[in-house]
């Protein structure tokens, strides 16, 4: 079967690969012209392609997540990967974080933009019909005494060293 073009660098198939969801069975597919496509194409054509157009090669580790999927890996559950939204990548040759500050600086459209970790970047559209916040986070890892380590977000696009100081 020939593959779906979101936009002229990106494929339908990138947003939709998952290992977990291979493993537990969840589907993964998304109707070409239903909303989930739309939204992916509107992320494209928004932001995605513009970065690659400018930085070069996006690779995307996760894109669209069906409830299952999201709560198998603990996803918030507002996520807005679960309505084809949002986006996690790194684009090759640039740290998350140089990326992420390109884009708080060039591509004043997202909805939400995430350094996560220092690991790679969330991004996600307002869609059609609202306005984009323009929220710009870093996600860090916060060690806890005897529980699990706890997320924190602090506003702006930071290294991660400069993140834990604000925590
Ligand atoms: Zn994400």
């Amino acid at each position: 079967m020939d593959r779906i073009k979101l936009s002229p660098n990106f494929y339908l198939d990138e947003f939709t690969r998952s290992q977990t969801a291979v493993r537990h069975g969840i589907d993964m597919s998304v109707v070409p012209g239903g909303l989930i496509y739309s939204n992916l194409r509107l992320l494209c054509k928004q932001l995605l392609q513009p970065i690659r157009n400018e930085l070069g090669p996006v690779n995307i580790s996760s894109g669209y997540r069906p409830l299952a999927l999201n709560k198998l890996i603990r996803g918030s559950s507002s996520s807005q990967h679960c309505i084809g939204k949002a986006a996690d990548f790194t684009v090759t040759g640039y740290t998350p974080l140089q990326v992420a500050q390109w884009i708080e600086a060039n591509l004043p459209r997202y909805d939400q933009l995430i350094h996560e970790f220092g690991q790679w970047v969330h991004i996600s559209i307002a869609g059609p019909f609202r306005d984009a916040r323009l929220n710009s986070l870093t996600a860090v890892s916060v060690p806890q005494r005897f529980r699990k380590p706890k997320t924190v977000y602090v506003p702006g696009i930071l290294s991660i060293e400069d993140a834990v100081t604000r925590v």
